[in-house]
């Protein structure tokens, strides 16, 4: 097993297009890292490059104390898993788990072992004999991830490997990735543009937009503090709302009078934006102490929650996140109360987080 280094990643594509931009990441040994971003970041072209499938322009690419600039793919000891699953059609589950170690010429006992012990971990056991066009999609992908398994790489790299499922399907095969991941304790980096895929399986995510790492941390870390506006967009949803706002005796203040608690180590001399999560806001009958007024633009009832869009400082768009026993109709004249925490502030003119 190995951690990845990449350091100063560089790619243009012949036709100048930069696809990845200086990209530095630091991929611990047994870590499950995932790179997250919209179509288009660069994820794709930094995990094909780290698998040998894409030649960087310029920077490094180490895979545990080995400089792979230079290997070819099969050379660098890594599976990969791609959202097609490209099982051979004419072969059965088994064989298409055994061909790769045969391939490579093990002996019959150890292919054996491997494709059982692959198999027992995805729970394929009665999907040996079958081909795949008798498998379901979801069979198929585990068959798909068993074939990575049976390698026993030092690394797996996954490119959105559960896009084609279905939605309760991708959440019971990122439970068995998570769970596959921790048991094996292999090093796992994960592409996804799903920020729920993303919070729900990394140890840590990268952010990427326009081919540049806009913030690397844990779920936690990029929920509570995204890096910047992009990351504060991105991340959430309903996304956070980001509030113009005003130091002013010792607090911060949005245009409609909305107060909140400030960080400490504000700076004062700049324009400011504040992050506000719709769970730190509360929707209030109107006149409610330290409630500023608003007004229902709608309400979306999500069975467990309510999603409030309220009018409030010139804005028609403030997201409130509430339990679903609190009811207003749309139009009615409301309160807005700040209710967590210290928001998250941004420079308006560099768009990163100052406090
Ligand atoms: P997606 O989620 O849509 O797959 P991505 O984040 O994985 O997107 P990449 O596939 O890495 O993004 O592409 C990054 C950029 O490089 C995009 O602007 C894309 O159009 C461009 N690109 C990708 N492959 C090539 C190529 N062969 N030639 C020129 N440009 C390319």
């Amino acid at each position: 097993m190995a951690g990845i280094e990449v350091t100063a990643l560089h790619k243009r594509y012949p036709d100048g297009t930069v696809a990845v931009d200086h990209v530095d990441l630091s991929i611990g040994d047994g870590e499950l890292f995932v790179m997250l971003g919209p179509s288009g970041c660069g994820k794709t072209t930094t995990l094909r490059a780290i698998a040998g499938l894409e030649r960087q322009t310029t920077g490094d690419i180490r895979i545990g104390d080995t400089l792979v600039n230079d290997l070819p793919p099969a050379e660098r000891d890594i599976a990969m898993v791609f959202q097609f699953y490209a099982l051979y059609p004419h072969l059965r589950t088994r064989d298409n788990l055994a061909f790769p170690l045969r391939a490579e010429g093990l002996p019959k006992a150890e292919v054996r072992e491997r494709v059982d012990e692959a198999a027992r971990l995805m729970r394929l056991g009665p999907l040996m004999d079958r081909r795949p066009r008798r498998l379901s999609g979801g069979e198929q992908q585990r068959v798909a991830l068993a074939r990575a398994l049976v390698r026993r790489p030092r690394a797996f790299l996954m490119d959105e490997p559960l896009t084609n499922l279905d939605a309760e399907l991708r959440a019971d095969m990122r439970t068995e990735i998570k769970h596959l991941q921790g048991e094996l304790g292999t090093t796992m980096v994960y592409v996804t543009h799903d920020q729920v895929e993303a919070m729900s399986l990394g140890h840590r995510i990268a952010i990427l937009n326009k081919g540049r790492v806009e913030q690397i941390g844990t779920p936690l870390e990029v929920y509570d503090r995204p890096a910047s506006l992009f990351c504060a967009a991105f991340i959430g949803s309903p996304p956070m709302n980001l509030i113009d706002v005003e130091v002013a005796d010792g607090k911060l203040r949005g245009q409609g009078g909305l107060v909140l608690t400030p960080p400490p180590g504000l700076p004062r001399d700049r324009g400011l934006v504040a992050g506000v999560r719709p769970e730190a806001l509360e929707v209030t009958e109107p006149g409610a102490e330290r409630s500023v007024p608003a007004r229902v633009v709608s309400a979306e009832w999500l069975g467990d929650e309510l999603i409030y869009v309220v009018d409030h400082g010139g804005r028609r768009d403030v997201r409130v996140r509430m339990p679903p026993t609190v009811r207003f109709a749309a139009d009615a004249p409301v309160g807005l109360r700040h209710t967590g925490g210290t928001p998250a502030v941004y420079d308006v003119s560099t768009e990163e987080l100052v406090a």
